[in-house]
């Protein structure tokens, strides 16, 4: 059994008096000058010192030496005083707590007439003194306005209002303040140095913030923690536990939710708190805590410590490293959001309802305000927490796009069609081996594929069109590419697995910054960042890994899809498309594509990728059955196939840039200036055996704007082919010829380049 420590270490000098220096100075300085009042008020909240201060202030003035600011500490009188000591007869403590009727005021106003036994004051300490009643005090006015020589007052109360006005104003009125954490933190080291205690980093900071300034409170916490510590060592998990507060990892886990906008780790830790018993209003206190830490830290970058008094230095490094993905602005706002909560958690019925909201609001990224922003940034939320937690709360049909609900089973390649095929034609019906650039059959991929993740894969399929159209505000040329090439084969809450219908497309993709572009469009619809993992299927050959029976699949809702495999033999379509592809060549191909300058027949907008498939299949699928007058109908006079398509269907492969060069005439209006050079140098060179390609260079050199007669072109023969010049560089590369000529003219982007005759 031992004493307290806030009795063991109650200080018998106002020189042991911590944080009270205002008041210890004034009072000593006036003790040294034996200028001494006969009524003393000591004023302030508990634990700070008042009444250790009037016990010292009776030694002071009571000390054979004294009246002194420094009692001598050997008379009798000091150590009867000291603490431990027996006490004085001349020096009366009354609680008024317990005695402050009027009965008990006329007792000490009777006691106080007898002359003091041994000192040279009898001095009465009043505690509590707030509670003298009325009367009390009035029964105690007389006496306290002209008292003997021998005695003296000291009134120590916490609340000095309530003493009444005639008393106080004959009194010296001392003002106790609670100490600051400073003198505290060093006088707590010492007393745990002297008690032989050690002291994980951080845990008197907890104790700190539990005495609230208060030396007995903090005292008396310190005394609880050494007496629950197990071989004299205080460590911070069981201190943070017992004294309720937040553990400090599970304040850094929300602080780095918050600044990853991390929804799911953020309501993490706040079924952790609740969870764990703890109170939501305690938590958002210590979140507040917290966040005033960062907000110095981020003040004060260099020297934190200065302020932060007590906070371990691995604790600093680590709100050092969290104010370095977080604003100030953003610190301010959280901490006010937090602020405002906290006021509202009290006396709410349901805190930890409060405490979820707090979360959802400090998730809300603060840059905009308005109620359409919030409402689009509560979406991602949801959305976030969807994709994240793997609840599959959201009904498959309703999540992602309320403009879309149709697509949603199959919705990366809706929007393919009609962009994408753009720079198809030259692989003309009777190339399909090498055409069906569709690629992997997607569609089915991802669900057979991946099980475990199946759910969010299919989220992210789910939300895949509101993605592309994200696209389109960053790059029309990704935009186009990623609508009708790429689809989402795998996610697993992280890594997005992409597939690419070819390689060119991937190769496009890559080198256009399409990662990036694509990072950001899905945080913007989907609000969670992801790894990309590209290619799957993509990365051997698209020719070979992807014969005919794996070409069509991908596209199969898309007219692309049954154009592409028609003509080739293992397509599931075949049945219903009849034969005539190989010798089709002439004819455009199919799927109806038609060179950019003639009015493209029904092809949808490409806006309206994504209805595509919904509403033209039917129509595509019945045409497909009378292909010929359904070709007739669109290209009526003229099979409308460009050159490059027709070129050397038979012939050996010819260039990618070669073959595409002749693909400017379909754009017509761009033949004439900058590039006239490069075309007569490209048409001096042409073999022209077969008249088309002489026929294309003479279009090209002497009728810039005018598009060649198509009709009269004869098909390519097998002995178009082209000589490897050292300008094709130069020419591919220019804005004339070549792949950004195909894509300057079609407004479209390149996806692939293949020989004709390739299988
Ligand atoms: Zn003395």
């Amino acid at each position: 059994m031992s004493t307290a420590l806030y009795r063991r270490y109650r200080p018998d000098t106002f020189t042991d008096v911590i944080g009270q220096e205002h008041v210890t100075a004034p009072l000593v300085t006036a003790l040294g000058k034996d200028a001494v009042s006969h009524a003393y008020l000591f004023s302030g909240p508990r634990g700070c010192g008042k009444t250790t201060s009037a016990r010292i202030l009776a030694r002071c003035l009571n000390c054979s030496e004294g009246p002194t600011g420094q009692p001598c500490g050997s008379c009798e009188s000091c150590r009867d005083l000291a603490s431990g000591g027996p006490g004085s007869l001349d020096v009366i403590e009354i609680d008024a707590a317990s005695h402050g009727g009027v009965d008990d005021a006329r007792d000490l106003r009777e006691r106080a007439t007898f002359a003091p036994v041994r000192d040279r004051y009898k001095i009465f300490i009043i505690d509590e003194a707030h509670m003298v009643t009325a009367a009390g005090f009035n029964a105690l006015l007389k006496i306290v306005e002209e008292p003997p020589e021998h005695i003296k007052f000291i009134f120590a109360t916490t609340e000095p209002d309530k003493v009444i006005g005639t008393i106080r104003s004959r009194t010296h009125h001392y003002p106790f303040r609670l100490v600051p954490p400073e003198p505290l933190l060093e006088y707590l080291e010492r007393l745990c140095t002297a008690e032989g205690v050690e002291v994980a980093p951080g845990v008197l900071q907890l104790v700190l913030r539990a005495g609230g300034g208060s030396v007995r409170d903090t005292l008396s916490v310190l005394d609880q923690l050494i007496a629950g510590a197990e071989s004299r060592s205080l460590d911070y998990d069981r201190a943070v536990a017992l004294l309720g507060f937040t553990h400090a990892a599970l304040l850094d886990q929300v602080v780095d939710a918050v600044s990853a906008l991390d929804g799911s780790q953020a309501f993490l830790v706040v079924d952790q708190v609740v969870q764990s018993g703890q109170d939501p209003r305690r938590f958002v206190e210590d979140l507040l805590e917290r966040l005033r830490d960062l907000i110095i830290v981020k003040s004060v970058p260099d020297t934190p410590q200065a302020i932060l008094r007590g906070v371990p230095e691995d604790q600093i490094r680590i709100m050092q490293n969290q104010v370095g993905s977080i604003g100030a602005a953003e610190l301010t706002r959280a901490a006010d959001i937090t602020a405002s909560a906290l006021t509202e958690m009290v006396g709410a019925t349901s805190p930890r309802l409060h405490l979820e909201l707090l979360m959802a609001r400090l998730l809300l990224p603060h840059a905009e305000s308005g109620q359409a922003s919030i409402a689009a940034r509560l979406e991602r939320l949801e959305r976030r927490m969807d994709f994240t937690s793997g609840a599959g709360t959201t009904p498959p049909g309703e999540a992602p796009a309320s403009g879309h609900p149709a697509e949603h089973t199959t919705p990366p390649t809706a929007p393919s069609t009609p962009q994408r095929e753009a720079p198809r034609p030259h692989a003309p019906a009777q190339e399909s081996p090498v055409s069906p650039q569709p690629g992997p059959p997607q569609p089915s991929a991802p669900q057979s594929s991946a099980p475990a993740a199946a759910g969010q894969t299919s989220r992210m399929q789910q939300a895949w069109p509101d993605v592309v159209e994200a696209m389109k505000s960053r790059s029309r040329v990704l935009w186009m590419l990623v609508k009708g090439n790429v689809q989402v084969s795998g996610f697993d809450g992280e890594n997005l697995a992409l597939s690419f219908s070819n390689e060119g497309a991937r190769n496009t993709f890559t080198n256009r910054g399409g990662e990036q572009a694509l990072a950001g469009a899905i945080e913007e619809v989907v609000g969670i960042q992801v790894r990309f993992s590209l290619g799957g299927q993509s990365a051997p050959p698209p020719s070979q890994s992807q014969p005919p029976g794996g070409g069509p699949a991908p596209k199969a809702e898309g007219r692309t899809a049954q154009a592409a495999p028609a003509p080739s033999s293992a397509a599931p379509a075949a049945d219903r498309t009849p034969a005539p592809a190989p010798e089709a060549v002439p004819e455009p191909p199919d799927d109806g594509w038609v060179p950019p300058t003639e009015e493209p027949p029904d092809l949808p907008p490409p806006e309206s990728g994504y209805a595509a498939p919904a509403h033209h299949e039917p129509s595509t699928a019945g045409a497909r059955s009378d292909s010929p007058s359904r070709s007739a109908r669109r290209v009526p006079d003229k099979p409308v196939v460009p050159a490059f398509a027709r070129r050397s269907p038979g012939g050996r492969a010819p260039r990618p840039e070669t073959q595409n060069n002749p693909a400017t005439p379909p754009g017509g209006h761009s033949l004439d200036g900058p590039g006239a050079d490069i075309r007569h140098r490209l048409a001096s060179r042409q073999p022209a055996p077969g008249g088309a390609a002489s026929h294309n260079g003479a279009a090209l050199a002497d009728h810039p704007t005018a598009p060649p007669d198509w009709a009269e072109a004869q098909p390519p023969s097998a002995t178009a082919e082209d000589i490897a010049s050292d300008d094709d560089a130069e020419l591919e590369h220019s804005s004339v010829f070549g792949r950004k000529a195909i894509e300057r003219i079609l407004d479209g982007v390149l996806i692939e380049e293949r020989p004709l005759n390739e299988p």
